[in-house]
C-alpha cells in the first residue's frame, strides 16, 4: 500500500488572501502528473480553479524538479528514485461563495477542489490534511475525519481524493452549536452573525428538519448514512446559496434572515434559510449517495453530463419545502404559498415550451449556470419544473391509491442497501430506467408515458388537473402592469425603470422593448415605477380579456402570432406611447395591450373547502400526503 499524500495548508497570510500549500508525495511516479479540478461536484459549471494557483515549485530532497505545465491546470514533474516529492504553491482565495475558497482577516473557508492538487495515480489512496498558521482565536469546522493516532492538533484524513474534495473547511471565530438527530451528532457553525441572533432556535428548528429527513429515509429508529454532520453557514449582507457534501453542507445567507431572540412567528427570510437547510440536507441522500450513474466516478477535468438533474435537484426541491410542513415548522397556507411560487416560476418561463427538463439538466453547464436576459425564453429550470414533476407523480400515485413518491424514493434507496448492507451504501448510481422501474414497482403500472411527456416533453404539466384530488384550488393574483406586458424590471427612485427581461411572445416584445431599455414615460407622463402608469391608464390596462375570474387556469401559454393577431383584432385596444432611452437615444414605441400575449401570472393555491365536503376521499388523501414521516 502506498503511504498517504499529505497537504500542509498555511492560513497565516490573511492580508494577501493567500493559502500556501505544501504537498508531499511519498514514492512519486517517475513522471508524476498533478492537476487541479476545473469544477466542484454539485455546481455544474467549469470554474477553472487553476487560475488562482501560482508559484508552483517542486523538489526531491535537495534537488529542484522544475514542473512542466501541460495545460491550463495540469503539471508534470520528472522524478528520480523514491525520495518524496515536495510541491509548494499558493492559492489566492477571496471568493465568498460556497464553491471555491476565501481567506481574510476575520474568516477563512476552502473547498479542497481549490487547494489540493490531484496526484495522478494516487487518487484511490489516503489523503491527509494539516492546517497551520491559523490566526489566534480561530477554530476549524469540517466533517473530514480527524486523523487517528496523531498527537492532538489540526490533522485530518480522507480515504481517497474524492472524499478529500467532498469535505470543505470553515475557519474563524465563528458561532458554534450542537444537537443530536436520531442519536447522531450534528454541528452547526455560523460565521458573521449579528449579536442577538437566536442560535438556540436555529438549532432546534434544524434538528426538526434533520429528524424528519432521517425518518423519511430510514423510519423511526433508523440511522443516517454518516457518523457526524456539519452545517457551515456564512452570513453576509446579501447572499443565498448552498453546496451539498456527503457529511456537511456549506451555506451562504443574508444576515437578516437569521432568527432573532424574542422574534415572534417565522418570517419569510428565516423561512428561506430553513428551506435552504432542508434542501442541502436532503441531498445527503439524494445526489450524494443516490446519484446519476454518470457521476459515480467524477471526471475532475471537464464537464460531466447527466440528464437527471430534474430528479436530483427537482425532487430535492419538492421535498425541501414538504419536510418543513411535515415537521410542523410551517402550516398549510404557508406551504401552499411555497408550492404556488414554484408553479408560478414554471409558468413565468416561456422556455418551458422550448426545452424539456431532461435537456435542461444536460445543458446546466452553459445554460442554468450562465443565465442572461434570454434565459426564461430559451430554457426551463430543472429545479422548479423538476419539483412540479415530483408533485405530479406524487399526486398521481396517491390518486390511484397505489402508494406515494415517498415509497418510490425509498425503493431507490433500497437498491444501494441491497448491494452493500452497510450503514453508508456509498455510490448508488441511478439511471432513468431505475426511476421508471421504482415508479412501476410502487404504482403497479408503467409510468413511461408520464416520464416521456413530463420529463422529455415540452407540454404543460397536468398540475391544475391533479390539485382537486387533494382539495386545492388554483387562482391568480392581481397583476402588475409589467406582468401584463411580459416584462421583468429593475426599478428604483435612483436607477429609474430598467428592462431586465422581455418574455417571448409578450406585448413588450411585440412593441420592440429590449433588455437594458430605460422606460421614461407612458402616454407622455413620467414613470419612476412602471405601475405608476396605472394611475392614468386605469385598471383596465392591466386586466386581460378573460377578466378577473380565471379559476383553475394555467397562465397564458405563448400562442402563435396568427392566434395573437385574431385576439388582438377582437379586443382592438389602442396602442400606448412608451418613451424609452436606449444607448443615449430617446424614442417612442407603440405598445398594444394584448390579452392573449405571454404575461407573468402569479398563481395562488388555497384549500378548497367545497371540494373537501364534496368528496370524502380527498381529506384523508391530503392528510396522508402531509403527514410527518414515521
Ligand atoms: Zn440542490
Amino acid at each position: 500500500m502506498m503511504p498517504p499524500v499529505h497537504y500542509r495548508i498555511d492560513a497565516a497570510d490573511t492580508r494577501a488572501h493567500t493559502y500556501r500549500v505544501t504537498l508531499t508525495i511519498p514514492k512519486p511516479a517517475a513522471t508524476q502528473v498533478v492537476s487541479l479540478p476545473v469544477w466542484i461536484a454539485g455546481s455544474y459549471m467549469v470554474r477553472e480553479f487553476g487560475r488562482h494557483l501560482s508559484g508552483l515549485q517542486a523538489r526531491q530532497g535537495r534537488q529542484d524538479r522544475p514542473p512542466r505545465q501541460l495545460d491550463k491546470t495540469t503539471w508534470q514533474i520528472d522524478c528520480e528514485g523514491s525520495t518524496a516529492l515536495e510541491l509548494r504553491y499558493e492559492v489566492y482565495a477571496f471568493d465568498t461563495s460556497v464553491r471555491t475558497a476565501f481567506l481574510s482577516e476575520g474568516r477563512g473557508f476552502f473547498n479542497n477542489t481549490s487547494l489540493c492538487l490531484r496526484v495522478h495515480g494516487r487518487e484511490q489512496g489516503a489523503h491527509q490534511v494539516s492546517l497551520v498558521g491559523l490566526p489566534r482565536g480561530w477554530e476549524v469546522a469540517t466533517a473530514m475525519p480527524a486523523l487517528q493516532g496523531k498527537a492532538r492538533g489540526l490533522h485530518w484524513q480522507a480515504a481517497d481524493y474524492d472524499e478529500l474534495v467532498d469535505h470543505p473547511f470553515e475557519l474563524g471565530p465563528f458561532w458554534r452549536g450542537r444537537f443530536k438527530a436520531q442519536g447522531v451528532e450534528h454541528e452547526f457553525v455560523v460565521a458573521g452573525a449579528w449579536p442577538g441572533f437566536d442560535g438556540a432556535r436555529l438549532l432546534r428548528d434544524t434538528q426538526r428538519i434533520c429528524e424528519e429527513h432521517i425518518r423519511f429515509w430510514h423510519g423511526a429508529r433508523g440511522k443516517p448514512p454518516f457518523e457526524r454532520y456539519v452545517f457551515m453557514l456564512n452570513t453576509v449582507d446579501d447572499g443565498y446559496g448552498g453546496l451539498e457534501h456527503r457529511a456537511s453542507t456549506a451555506l451562504i445567507a443574508a444576515r437578516k434572515d437569521l432568527p432573532r431572540i424574542g422574534e415572534p412567528g417565522l418570517g419569510d427570510g428565516y423561512l428561506t434559510l430553513l428551506g435552504l437547510i432542508s434542501h442541502e440536507y436532503f441531498h445527503t441522500w439524494n445526489v450524494k449517495r443516490l446519484k446519476p450513474l454518470e457521476l459515480c466516478a467524477i471526471d475532475h477535468t471537464q464537464e460531466n453530463y447527466t440528464e437527471l438533474l430534474w430528479f436530483f435537484e427537482g425532487f430535492t426541491s419538492y421535498y425541501d419545502d414538504l419536510a418543513l410542513l411535515r415537521c410542523g415548522l410551517i402550516d398549510a397556507p404557508r406551504y401552499l404559498k411555497l408550492l404556488a411560487k414554484t408553479a408560478t416560476a414554471v409558468q413565468s418561463m416561456p422556455g418551458r415550451s422550448v426545452q424539456s427538463v431532461a435537456q435542461a439538466s444536460f445543458d446546466a453547464w452553459n445554460k442554468y449556470y450562465r443565465q442572461d436576459e434570454n434565459t426564461p425564453n430559451a430554457t426551463i429550470s430543472y429545479y422548479t419544473k423538476g419539483a412540479q414533476v415530483a408533485l405530479c407523480l406524487d399526486l398521481t400515485l396517491r390518486r390511484e391509491g397505489r402508494g406515494s413518491l415517498d415509497a418510490v424514493m425509498r425503493h431507490l434507496w433500497a437498491l444501494g442497501w441491497q448491494r452493500g448492507r452497510r450503514r453508508d451504501p456509498g455510490n448508488i448510481g441511478i439511471a432513468e430506467a431505475d426511476i421508471a422501474q421504482a415508479l412501476a414497482a410502487v404504482g403497479g403500472r408503467s409510468f413511461e408515458p408520464e416520464l416521456q411527456q413530463w420529463v422529455h416533453g415540452t407540454g404543460e404539466l397536468p398540475v391544475a388537473d391533479l390539485l382537486p384530488s387533494v382539495g386545492i384550488a388554483q387562482g391568480r393574483e392581481a397583476e402588475r402592469l409589467s406582468a401584463a406586458w411580459g416584462l421583468r424590471l429593475n426599478e428604483g427612485p435612483v436607477t429609474g425603470c430598467i428592462v431586465r427581461q422581455v418574455l417571448r411572445g409578450s406585448a413588450a416584445e411585440a412593441a420592440g422593448l429590449c433588455a437594458g431599455d430605460e422606460i421614461l414615460a407612458v402616454q407622455g407622463w413620467r414613470v419612476r415605477r412602471l405601475d405608476d402608469a396605472v394611475q392614468w391608464l386605469g385598471p383596465a390596462a392591466v386586466a386581460d380579456a378573460t377578466g378577473a375570474a380565471h379559476g383553475a387556469t394555467h397562465g397564458a401559454p405563448a400562442r402563435s402570432s396568427k392566434a395573437r393577431g385574431r385576439a388582438q383584432a377582437a379586443v382592438a385596444a389602442p396602442p400606448l406611447a412608451v418613451l424609452v432611452q436606449r444607448d443615449q437615444r430617446v424614442f417612442e414605441l407603440n405598445l398594444r395591450p394584448d390579452p392573449s400575449a405571454t404575461r407573468l401570472t402569479t398563481l395562488q393555491w388555497t384549500v378548497d373547502e367545497g371540494r373537501l365536503k364534496a368528496d370524502p376521499a380527498v381529506e384523508p388523501r391530503r392528510q396522508a400526503w402531509w403527514r410527518a414521516s414515521a
